[in-house]
């Protein structure tokens, strides 16, 4: 399927304009003349805001990440274009869902439930999720948190997590559509705990964002990241993100761009 420059630009303005949100950045990869290239699309793929170290505007101004740069090296091997849209995790499901995005990546876990809805990428990063107290707090472990206010994520499998033990721990749950946004308002003490997704946690206090980790679920919320399309849809892309990140997996191009933003 191709779209042609017109459709592009209605769809692409529609995105912006609905979902009041620009796009943070353009990229075009050529196959450099090995004639490969099967087509003149240019992507739209949809990511969260602030996910580090997965996508996240660094202290440059510069939007990067581990997802950011896969995506970049896989194309650049693949040769397609994409354009990447920074809209939030739930704003970029509903822009794939609404057919404003060609395909979604943002730390987005893949489980049973979506690949209902979903073509996903062969698995990417392991993940897990957890839940994180300010610093400062007395709370040392999930019993602490009863009878707590808590601040998840909207849509995400640690707000999964915490809706599944809700009742058991009394927890009355604040929705949040940004990670910071959740992070914050633990830190104001309105919230006890948040809960996030395990690698990113442990990011952003590694970074002294001012939380502490006291709780993990490594078994039922185990679920690693993937590059997802719409079902039935795309899937000469899913094919190419699969083939270029065996490329860049082999190549060792894949553990330089974990290694840059994990062992900085
Ligand atoms: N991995 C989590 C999920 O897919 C959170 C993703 C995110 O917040 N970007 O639900």
């Amino acid at each position: 399927m191709s779209v042609s420059r017109r459709q592009f630009i209605t769809l692409a303005g529609g995105a912006a304009s609905v979902l009041g949100l620009g796009l943070v950045g353009c990229n075009s990869a050529s196959n450099g003349g090995s004639g490969s290239s099967s087509s003149d699309k240019t992507y739209i793929v949809a990511t969260d805001t602030t996910f580090a170290p997965f996508e996240f505007t660094n202290d440059s101004n510069e939007f990067v990440g581990i997802d950011v740069d896969i995506l970049a090296a896989i194309a650049a091997d693949q040769g397609f274009s994409y354009e990447l849209n920074s809209l939030g995790f739930d704003a970029a499901v509903a822009a794939l869902e609404s057919n404003q995005a060609d395909a979604v990546i943002a730390g987005m876990s893949i489980t049973e439930e979506r690949q209902e809805k979903y073509d996903f990428s062969d698995p990417y990063y392991d993940s897990y999720v957890c839940a994180a107290v300010a610093d400062g707090s007395d709370i040392q472990d999930l019993e602490g948190l009863r009878g707590q206010t808590v601040a998840c994520k909207t849509g995400t499998q640690s707000a999964s997590w915490a809706e599944s033990i809700a009742d058991e721990y009394g927890l009355s749950i604040t929705y949040f559509d940004q990670s910071d946004m959740m992070y914050q308002d633990v830190l104001t003490g309105n919230s006890a705990a948040c809960f996030e997704d395990y690698p990113v946690m442990a990011y952003g206090v590694s970074q002294d964002n001012g939380l502490r980790i006291v709780g993990t679920e490594e078994e039922e919320f185990a679920t690693p990241y993937g590059f997802a399309v719409m079902k039935g849809e795309n899937s000469e892309l899913i094919d190419m993100f699969n083939t270029g990140l065996a490329n860049i997996r082999e190549s060792g191009e894949y553990d330089e761009i974990v290694a840059k933003y994990l062992e900085a």
